[in-house]
């Protein structure tokens, strides 16, 4: 059996340990490990890499520290509007749902759509119905409800102001605050596939259904095992003119880069020029990942079958 890998991220921006308290940082810690030994047990277990990359996104949806699922921020309405977006190297099958209201692990609705509606992309009220015939998980608003989201919303909610999870005020106007959020996972089974997946509540006081790059297919989420897998977390809308995850991959198909360097040049240079801030996860049909962020820091881990098992929040 060839190196299994899976690689977690749960939001990338301005970090700072200053910031932090022991216990906060011990949390995030905690709640990033529990996700990768969830995707990486299936991995061990023989199970593919689609699985892996959903069980670890399951579980940080299921976490409120995190800004996709249970912690999805609230839009301009007072809502949890969640994307997500799920994707098979070996066949490139893809699955994404955007707007979507109460679905519980909007990852696995992705699937759903993936599997079986004979579609790739649902949105809003339709995606809803989707879910409901397909049996998913559903919660009450109460469930998405935290006193922390609450006020990050409450602060901005009488201006036009939205607020990524990731900040940096010189660089965007209209944006504010320092929250982290979005989740993703990249992994490569025992079989050599590679798959992605991504999960987020998108911006605070986000309006007029605005989507975000996480759930689209070569933005926010790609996967081919012919190059790589990627998860991207960061400035949506920048991530989109950059057309970022496939960015990547047709660095190293058409230009024979490295995955590294491949994730460099997208996250480094050409995101930085268009004043991009955020970060990706990478993973080659080799077991290579590549965590790399523009950002003061990025919720990340790492764990594979050469004894590698790290989790880091800040950068060096
Ligand atoms: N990229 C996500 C979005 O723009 C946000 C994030 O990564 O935190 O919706």
């Amino acid at each position: 059996m060839q190196k299994i890998s899976i690689a977690i991220h749960g939001g990338a921006g301005t970090i700072l340990k200053e910031d932090m308290t022991p216990a906060l940082e011990e949390a995030y810690r905690h709640g990033l490990s529990e996700a990768l030994q969830a995707g990486y047990a299936v991995l061990e277990n023989g199970g593919t890499a689609i699985n892996s990359v959903k069980a670890a996104v399951v579980v940080l949806e299921d976490n409120p520290l995190f800004n996709a699922g249970k912690g999805s921020v609230f839009t301009k309405k007072g809502l949890n509007e969640m994307d997500a977006a799920i994707m098979d190297g070996s066949t490139l099958e893809a699955g994404a749902i955007a707007g979507v209201r109460n679905i519980r692990n909007p990852v696995e609705l992705a699937e759903e759509v993936m599997l079986h509606s004979g579609h790739v992309f649902l949105s809003g009220k339709g995606a809803n119905d989707f879910a409901i015939r397909q049996g998913i998980k559903l919660e009450s608003d109460d469930y998405f409800y935290s006193q922390y989201r609450y006020d990050q919303w409450r602060e901005i909610r009488d201006s036009d102001l939205y607020q990524l999870d990731h900040k940096n005020d010189k660089l965007v106007g209209l944006l504010k605050g320092k929250k982290f959020g979005t989740v993703g996972a990249v992994a490569c089974d025992g079989d050599g596939n590679i798959a992605a997946a991504t999960s987020t509540g998108g911006m605070t006081n986000k309006r007029f259904g605005r989507i975000g790059d996480s759930p689209m297919i070569g933005i926010g989420t790609y996967a081919n095992n012919k190059t790589c897998a990627i998860s991207c977390t960061g400035h949506g809308e920048i991530f989109i003119k950059a057309v970022a995850a496939y960015d990547v991959s047709c660095l190293m198909e058409y230009k024979n880069m490295s995955l590294q360097h491949a994730c460099e040049e997208v996250v480094l240079k050409k995101l930085v020029v268009l004043n991009g801030e955020g970060g990706l996860i990478g993973m080659d049909a080799k077991g290579n990942a590549a965590l790399v962020f523009n950002s003061a820091g990025m919720y990340r881990g790492l764990k594979n079958s050469d004894g590698q098992n790290e989790v880091a929040i800040y950068g060096d």
